[in-house]
């Protein structure tokens, strides 16, 4: 499969607020390919995450997936301190985020579409999402910690909204 390339900041589409994907388009076998392509472009990268936006296509779907392999780089310690826990490949379709209590996290934080860089990024500990799966089934998810991470940046993108603008501006540096 030719995969599509990774959109970098600059682009207008990354600062578009995607379009909600209709029951319609679910079931069609394009949109089944668009997710097909978006999990092989994350896994590529490799990333723990992917908007749709980020492969040019402004609808409002993510995919996320943490393994084992993609944390081997951090000391126990860090994995223990960010909360990271592999998880299992999964696909929202219109999410919705509500933070769940008060607590934050500062971590360093890179995007796919931004290569190269990190900063530090406050985001919720812990986060409730619902939306759709790639079927068009409801479904919800409460989690914290890395995964909370990931969906808070992967759902901003669907706002056209990138780290940078939630960064410690003075922790800005290349990787
Ligand atoms: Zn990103």
């Amino acid at each position: 499969m030719q995969l599509p390339p990774i959109v970098q900041t600059g682009h207008a589409i990354l600062r578009e607020r995607a379009a909600e994907v209709t029951v319609q388009q679910i079931e069609t076998p394009q949109f089944q390919q668009l997710v097909d392509t978006m999990i092989a472009v994350m896994r590529q990268a490799p990333g723990v995450g992917l908007a749709a936006p980020q492969i040019g296509v402004s609808m409002r779907v993510i995919v996320l997936e943490d393994t084992e392999q993609a944390s081997a780089h951090l000391a126990p310690q860090e994995r223990h301190e960010r909360e990271r826990e592999p998880f299992r490949l999964r696909v929202f379709v219109n999410p919705v985020l509500r933070p769940q209590g008060k607590e934050s996290r500062l971590f360093l934080e890179g995007c796919l579409s931004i290569a190269g860089y990190a900063a530090v990024v406050e985001r919720h500990r812990q986060v409730e999402v619902s939306g759709l799966d790639r079927y068009g089934k409801p479904q919800t998810w409460l989690t914290h910690g890395w995964p909370a991470r990931i969906l808070q940046h992967e759902v901003d993108h669907l706002d056209g909204v990138l780290y940078v603008d939630r960064m410690l501006t003075r922790s800005f540096a290349k990787v």
